[in-house]
């Protein structure tokens, strides 16, 4: 169905059309059909964009850190009073299910700019004894225009990550969320306006991320970037970047593993790998897709997790009952069926899903089914190549011994887990890891006070948590000589 709505950019504080008019398909991975029309940005609407966030920024940065904490409170109570909408218009454009959309998405939006409001208030600079005859300080400095570039697997959310540590450290900024699922951050800027954030401090542009996220990148306005996408994205960005030497947070691809060893709590190791691997169709960051489990608790392990998997309920995303939807767009089914193809030509075999659907409805769609294959080599591709669809590998071990040199053997280092009743040996197992987040006994949990981000190929930047508003400020370091004697290594003092 055609949802016909005006969606605008923002641009200085007016929500209006690009300067060439164009406009571009958000399509319905569900059925495949175009499901609204949104702006299709170039680089002339970043350069009014940037010229915007510019002007804005002097009186932004001055503006007492209270008044700018309010303006972020406002915008959560108005995205709270459009919940229903939001999720519906979320789970519609990129097809994550409505229980996931309603009840974690658009709940933790307004929490994270709540969280983030009062926490940038809290943020202090340090004083350092560093010469009796001084005193020495750092001050936090907001670093100016800062360019936000946000995926589409939580598309709301990660761009209010990023948006709120940004303003609240005094910062102007030009958004750019994917291209696929852009709608959400749209109407976020209908509620930047309503919740009387100050023109130009904001703005939103739409389009191709070759075209309009390379026009954010390369604009010499622009003091930083903030990307989060796929890692192969991230590279191009820095090297762009490059020249200027311009700050680059980034928050890249992750090939997530889970180790489960003899002695784990069978039950919450099965019911925690069904979850983690298949909320929201796989594409998650931080889910694990390859799974390392100890022989003596294999055999119940796989089965188990094998039928937990196959009882996953796929269908309509605005079902409420759907576990889950369609992946974002038919290239990701396409992708996803390629790696498919890849692991059987490698000789991993299959033990649930590998096939497209056969009901009509998933077949129209950009639905995979959960797949599960077993793994004899950890350099097969599907245990290396992040594949952001609900298809995994699970691989034999050993001993717990085996597992650290398994998992740092890959090129991502975003998030690991250890299933085990015995903390001491998790804790011995994680401290080897290479990865930025890890959990005992648990996979996938992250709320706004943790910080989440990786390592190698995964990035390095922090997002959340008190960590995350180092991103948006620079420390300036500022040295008070308090003696008439100035400080110096020459033996006599010149005499003038
Ligand atoms: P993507 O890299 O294709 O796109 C991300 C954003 O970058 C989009 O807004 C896109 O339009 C833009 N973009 C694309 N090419 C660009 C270019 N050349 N210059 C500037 N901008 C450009 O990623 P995606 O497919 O939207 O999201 C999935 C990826 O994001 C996965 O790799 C996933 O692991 C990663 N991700 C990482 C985290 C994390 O915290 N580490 C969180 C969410 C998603």
């Amino acid at each position: 169905m055609m949802f016909s709505y005006d969606f605008k950019i923002l641009i200085d504080g007016k929500l209006t059309r690009p300067v060439r008019g164009g406009l571009m398909d958000v399509i319905n991975p569900s059925d495949n059909t175009v499901f609204t029309t949104v702006p299709r940005c170039t680089a002339e609407d970043v350069d009014l964009a940037v010229k915007a966030a510019q002007s804005a920024a002097r009186q932004w940065k001055n503006t007492y850190i209270g008044e700018r904490a309010e303006m972020l409170f406002r915008l959560a109570d108005i995205v709270r009073s459009h919940s229903e909408e939001l999720s519906a218009l979320e789970t519609a454009q990129y097809g994550g299910p409505i229980s996931k959309t309603r009840n974690f998405d658009i709940k933790f939006v307004p929490g994270e700019l709540e969280f983030i409001a009062g926490l940038g208030r809290a943020a202090t600079g340090m004083t350092i004894s560093a010469d009796p005859d001084a005193r020495v300080m750092t001050v936090r400095e907001p670093l100016g225009v800062v360019g936000l570039i946000s995926p589409w697997n939580f598309p709301l959310v990660t761009a209010v990550s990023k948006l709120a540590p940004a303003l609240i450290m005094g910062n102007t900024v030009v958004m750019k969320p994917a291209s696929c699922a852009p709608v959400t951050v749209l109407k976020l800027g209908e509620y930047i306006v309503e919740a009387g954030i100050p023109a130009g401090v904001v703005n939103i542009v739409t389009g191709p991320g070759p075209e309009v996220g390379e026009a954010i990148v390369t604009h010499p306005g622009v003091d930083k970037i903030n990307f989060t996408g796929d890692s192969s994205v991230g590279k191009r960005i820095l090297s762009l970047a490059a020249p200027r030497v311009m700050p680059i947070a980034a928050e890249l691809g992750g090939k997530n593993a889970m180790i489960v060893l003899d002695d784990a709590n069978l039950d919450a190791a099965v019911e925690g790998a069904v979850y983690a691997a298949f909320f929201n169709s796989g594409q998650n960051c931080g889910s694990p897709s390859r799974f390392y489990v100890q022989a003596g608790i294999y055999d119940e392990f796989v089965p188990r997790f094998v039928k937990a998997s196959s009882k996953i309920i796929v269908g309509d995303p605005m079902d409420k009952n759907t576990m889950m939807g369609p992946l974002a767009y038919m290239k990701c089914r396409e992708t996803a069926e390629a790696y498919i193809a890849g692991a059987k030509r490698a000789g991993c075999r299959v033990l649930l899903g590998g096939a497209p659907p056969s009901d009509p409805y998933l077949a129209r769609g950009a639905f995979v089914l959960p797949t599960i294959f077993e793994v004899y080599d950890n350099k097969t591709e599907l245990m290396q190549e992040e594949i952001f669809a609900p298809v995994v590998g699970v691989m034999k071990i050993a001993s717990p011994e085996d597992a650290p040199e398994l998992v740092n053997d890959c090129r991502y280092g975003l998030s690991a887990s250890v299933w085990t009743s015995d903390y001491r040996l998790g804790m011995l197992l994680i401290e080897r890891l290479k990865v930025g987040t890890a959990w005992i006994n648990q996979h996938l949990a992250i709320v706004p006070e943790t910080p989440w981000g990786g390592r190698k190929e995964s990035g390095w930047t922090k997002e959340n948590s008190v960590l995350v508003l180092d991103e948006y400020c620079y420390h300036k370091h500022i040295w008070i000589h308090m003696s008439e004697t100035p400080r110096t290594f020459w033996e006599e003092r010149i005499k003038l």
